[in-house]
């Protein structure tokens, strides 16, 4: 079969272009911290504007809430925003799921809310790259798909949450439910700083530990306290030697709070940490070293301890389906000019979500940038051309010619089942 000449409409990218840098100056302008609920609200109304020329079906939610520890150890409603979604021709047999988060790592008090273009093509502000920026490149490659032969041909959702940054709590089962009824995801996290795509990922889990212990008059009564802040130092030394045990493995103890006035013996501190793992299994023994500091700090006199919190995202593995895609993505980007190379990295996403619940997926196809968590995070603003023109032909390369994914059903045994 000779393949359709795809440049026409490849091109068409260059011309959306400049709408898209405007309209990407307008997201980051919006401050949209994980915690800013009206932020994302006002970033929600820009985006199903933004988005609405594609059609299909748009549907916007709120994900309510989930619960967690705050500063001071006791539960409490943890509220977050609105979820977009947007689907179209779901009777197509192929069916691709596109992903971008909304929210940012920077609060609505942080300094860093402003946008500023620099020399060499660049454009700085917070979300710029993660992952605003390439909210912009899904758009456009869908646009260009949607305005080519071959729409109609390819079925999409969108699925934008407001809660990545956070570990996305509250869109976890959208994400798994979305990922069961489309047979390959497209996440637009930004590539790193070289344009190299991130392969296999690392896992993590969140933790909370409590300490308790008992108050008393530092000076009268000294003895009878029971000092929670030596229990959390005890357990975050012991905690952080962890590290370089097991390869593959870190842990970073990475908040504290507790105590109060000096002159009484603290009777509540506690830890937030972080833990990273490159292989499921290390799960368990993980909760095992968890569950012996605990209880050495519990085996003192007058001490409790409780542990909150698990593993939010388990490790993502290069399958034979997201090896697959990786090719294919490779092999699109080359018809490009682009020379498209992968490694593994520590740091996770919600690609990892979707390779846990089954589904193959690339999760870097955003904007080209760096230094993203801080306030000197850039993107390139030739990225929104150069990523949007190879997801738009890789879109269209999907709808024309459906040997291109192997994974389709009717091309492997393993083909997944559409509308599950
Ligand atoms: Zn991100």
């Amino acid at each position: 079969m000779t393949e359709p000449d795809y440049t026409p409409w490849v091109e068409r990218i260059d011309a959306l272009a400049a709408t898209a840098e405007r309209e990407l100056i307008r997201l980051a302008e919006i401050n949209s911290g994980s915690n800013n609920l009206p932020g994302l609200r006002a970033l929600a109304d820009v985006l199903a504007q933004q988005f609405a020329p594609l059609g299909g079906t748009l549907t916007r939610s709120e994900l309510g809430c989930t619960r967690r520890i705050n500063d001071a150890g006791e539960e409490e409603p943890w509220e977050h925003g609105p979820m977009l979604s947007i689907r179209k021709w779901p009777g197509a047999p192929l069916q691709v799921l596109l992903v971008g988060h909304m929210d940012t790592v920077f609060p609505v008090d942080h300094p860093f809310q402003s946008v500023r273009a620099l020399p060499q093509g660049r454009l700085h502000g917070p979300g710029v790259a993660d992952l605003k920026g390439g909210l912009m490149v899904m758009l456009n490659a869908l646009s260009v798909l949607e305005g080519s032969p071959w729409a109609g041909r390819l079925g999409w959702e969108v699925l934008l949450n407001p809660d990545e940054e956070i570990g996305s709590p509250g869109s976890a089962p959208f994400l798994a439910a979305a990922a069961g009824r489309n047979h390959l995801g497209l996440v637009f996290e930004p590539s790193m700083p070289d344009g190299t795509l991130a392969g296999v990922r690392k896992g993590s889990g969140n933790f909370v530990v409590v300490f308790r212990g008992r108050a008393a008059h530092a000076g009268r009564e000294h003895h009878l306290g029971r000092n929670a802040i030596r229990a959390m130092a005890d357990f975050t030394s012991s905690l952080d030697d962890l590290n370089g045990q097991r390869p593959g493995v870190t842990v970073n103890p990475g908040f504290v709070s507790g105590g109060g006035p000096v002159n009484v013996v603290p009777d509540r501190a506690l830890l937030r940490f972080n833990v990273r793992i490159d292989q499921v299994e290390h799960e368990d023994w993980v909760l095992g070293e968890l569950k012996r500091l605990s209880s050495d700090i519990t085996g003192r006199d007058g001490f409790e301890v409780e542990l909150h919190g698990g593993f939010g995202r388990k490790p993502k593995p290069m399958t034979t389906d997201t090896r697959r895609l990786f090719e294919l993505v490779a092999d699109t980007g080359k018809r490009l000019g682009m020379d498209l190379a992968w490694a593994s990295t520590g740091g996770c996403c919600d690609g990892n979500n979707l390779a846990a619940a089954g589904l193959p997926n690339v999760d870097t196809l955003g904007v080209v940038g760096g230094n993203i968590h801080s306030d000197r995070e850039y993107m390139e603003l030739e990225s929104l051309i150069s990523r949007g023109r190879l997801s738009a032909l890789l879109l269209m390369r999907l709808a024309s010619d459906q040997t291109a994914w192997p994974g389709m059903p009717g091309n492997s045994a393993q083909g997944r089942g559409n509308g599950r």
